[in-house]
């Protein structure tokens, strides 16, 4: 089956309002058409308080690559609250970089982009009648934003051409500007409070958080809403309904503009495809709270509370529970602990596998990393590789299911992940998240949704991440320590500690007919080295024959530096006899080579002792020493020849 059609949404901090009601618009219409979604969106506020984190987040954008989708919709609203401006100039550089793609801008021109303007006017319109009609209040006050700012002037000029309309003529003094912020409605009620402006039959703000404010600050002072004042807001914020005078506020229709600009790019892609177009119901738009004398909207408000809630009750055995796992039941499953408590990196990714049903219902999951997450010495502070391994994967559908290194594999960046290049089933929406700690980024996590389920990112998602990005950072410094206490610092071959921990792993694998291995190899002639040369020079011979001996080192032994210019190879498993002639012979070759290729006044040349113990017999410290004497043996007869010689 031919891939469907994809769009790509570029938006931000998923959990907020207007987010939520573009992502319904661009969800509900692409399901209709049977279009993919894939969103790519910072999981915090542009202007986090914490501003690595914010841009280990925003680096997001760097992802996608555009040339795999058909069309794009830019939330622009959302992405103009990054006042630096680079989330914008990354995604527009990104669009560019991919030649011709459709494109469309929400709410607010993006470049020289298609714009489909909000759908807020009849709203606004209607918010004034709801006040003249409803109400009859005549006296009437717009608290509107920032002078200049384009939304705070349109919303202004609709809210004073529809009271004209109603006969109301508004004078200076009813037409206030403020910042879209409760200090701005405060500000006002203390104006009035003090006599600098008149008492209103009502005020009308083209903002909740102004409403907020302003109802706060007129209580304070004797002042009763709605029974001395009315006040109205805009924007349907959580905030309105759980405030103790809940506000009377309008939802901005975001969810129709959203849904215009997924037909807009339809005509584009398929220019003879049917158009359904998205219907909003106008009267369903208005949230009734207390501040207007309306009935309040009960309903309403207990739910939003209780959504609001951090702690809900469940009942663990009730067979839909995981349908709709909320922030409680994320914070009930321990999963902090769990994954925290991972010893090593592998452990640590096995234990985020286990996790992944926190994010139910999905199709699939996965869990992209750098190849070089773990490195200390490299941070990605943007952009991404152009490898990235897919280290977790779960799906509910048959796909891949894994969190082991040997089913890990790699992947071009450019594919973002092949499931993205696939037919699916039913329409989806992939999700496209940061996976960073502060500005180092680590890798992406994206969650495939069927957009049928009609589940919006909510912070069970963000949280599960942060979890995840913690245990990440966690299992990287674990992996640290343990390195430097069992790595030698200078050739990077294990140290005589790490000798033994490397041993006592490989006696959890062992075969039936198994030997044991062990070479010792000491550097002939270092003190001379040292003595002629220097000590820099004598270090850079050791680091040099460890090369070599990483050469002599089978996949699955161990190389180790024992100390000094001594090495020590270890390896189990089933080994005929002749393997420390070979070894030995291997040795001499290996150091022919570096050389002949040594452009240096002296040559590398080494002793060996290698000896095998019998099969199913793993004596470590016995046949240490004996290839230790072994080695000695061969030191000495190799300094007979050369006297001999
Ligand atoms: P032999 O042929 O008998 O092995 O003698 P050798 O000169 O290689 O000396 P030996 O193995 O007995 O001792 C190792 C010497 O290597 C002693 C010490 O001065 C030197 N050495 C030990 N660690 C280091 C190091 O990290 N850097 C340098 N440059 N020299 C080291
Ligand atoms: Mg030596």
């Amino acid at each position: 089956m031919e891939k469907r059609k994809t769009i790509c949404l570029i938006t931000g901090m998923p959990e907020t309002m207007h987010v939520r009601r573009v992502a319904k618009g661009v969800f509900g219409q692409c399901d209709k058409y049977g279009y993919n979604v894939a969103v790519f969106a910072s999981m915090s506020h542009f202007l986090f308080f914490i501003e690595e984190h914010a841009k280990g987040e925003n680096n997001i954008y760097s992802l996608p690559n555009f040339k795999l989708f058909d069309g794009v919709i830019i939330d622009t609203v959302t992405l103009s609250s990054d006042s630096t401006g680079k989330v914008i100039e990354t995604v527009s550089r990104r669009i560019k970089e991919c030649g011709d793609i459709p494109v469309v801008s929400l709410g607010m021109p993006y470049g020289d982009y298609h714009t489909i303007s909000g759908y807020n006017e009849d709203i606004l319109r209607e918010m004034c009648r709801h006040v003249v009609n409803v109400h009859g209040k005549r006296d009437i006050c717009i608290l509107t934003g920032m002078k200049g700012h384009p939304e705070a002037e349109e919303r202004l000029a609709v809210f004073v051409d529809e009271l004209e309309k109603l006969g109301i003529e508004l004078d200076e003094d009813h037409k206030i500007y403020g910042d879209f912020w409760y200090n701005s409605g405060i500000a006002l009620a203390k104006e009035i409070v003090e006599g600098k402006r008149p008492m209103y039959e009502a005020v009308i703000t083209a903002g909740d958080y102004m409403g907020l404010g302003l109802i706060e600050e007129l209580t304070r002072h004797g002042i009763r809403v709605p029974e001395d004042m009315i006040v109205l807001g805009f924007d349907a914020t959580d905030e309105a309904m759980l405030s103790e005078i809940t506000l009377t506020s309008f939802e901005t229709n975001y969810t129709k503009t959203a849904a215009d600009a997924v037909d807009y790019l339809r005509q584009k892609i398929e220019p003879d495809g049917d158009i359904e177009p998205f219907v909003p119901d106008i009267r369903n738009l208005c949230h009734k709270g207390m501040s207007c004398g309306c009935q309040p909207d009960i309903t309403r408000s207990a739910r939003t509370f209780r959504d609001s809630l951090y702690y809900v009750y469940h009942n663990y055995s009730s067979e839909d529970t995981y349908n709709n796992i909320d922030i409680g039941m994320l914070m009930e499953s321990y999963a902090s602990e769990t994954l925290t408590a991972s010893a090593t990196p592998e452990e640590c990714l096995k234990n985020i596998f286990g996790k992944i049903y926190l994010l139910l219902p999905f199709v699939n999951f996965r869990l992209c990393l750098r190849e070089d997450w773990l490195s200390y010495d490299k941070y990605l502070k943007e952009g991404y590789p152009d490898k990235m391994l897919v280290a977790v994967a779960d799906s509910t559908v048959g796909g891949l299911k894994f969190a082991n290194a040997d089913d890990a594999f790699t992947i071009d960046t450019s594919e973002m992940i092949p499931e993205l290049n696939e037919y699916t089933e039913k329409p989806c929406v992939f999700y496209f998240a940061a996976v960073h700690f502060g500005d180092n980024t680590l890798g992406y996590a994206v969650l495939q949704r069927e957009l049928s389920d009609r589940h919006l990112l909510n912070l069970v998602f963000r949280n599960w991440l942060r979890l995840v990005n913690n245990s990440l950072e966690m299992a990287r410094a674990k992996n640290r320590y343990v390195q430097l206490s069992i790595v030698d610092n200078m050739t990077g071959l294990y140290n005589r500690r790490g000798m033994y921990e490397k041993f006592s792993d490989m006696l959890k694998h062992t075969n039936e007919g198994d030997r044991l291995m062990i070479c010792v190899i000491d550097m002939d002639g270092l003190k001379y080295i040292n003595d002629t040369f220097g000590h820099s020079e004598g270090d850079e011979a050791i680091i040099t024959m460890s090369r070599a001996i990483k050469k002599l080192c089978g996949d699955k032994e161990v190389s180790v530096r024992a100390g000094g210019d001594e090495f020590v190879i270890v390896g189990l498993g089933a080994y005929n006899d002749d393997e420390p002639k070979k070894r030995t012979e291997h040795l001499a070759d290996i150091l022919e080579k570096v050389n002949s290729g040594l452009d240096k006044p002296y040559q590398l040349n080494a002793s060996i002792g290698c000896v095998l113990s019998d099969e199913n017999s793993f004596e470590f410290e016995k046949l240490l020493t004996k290839a230790d004497e072994a080695m000695y043996r061969c030191k000495s007869s190799r300094r007979k020849n050369r006297t001999t010689h």
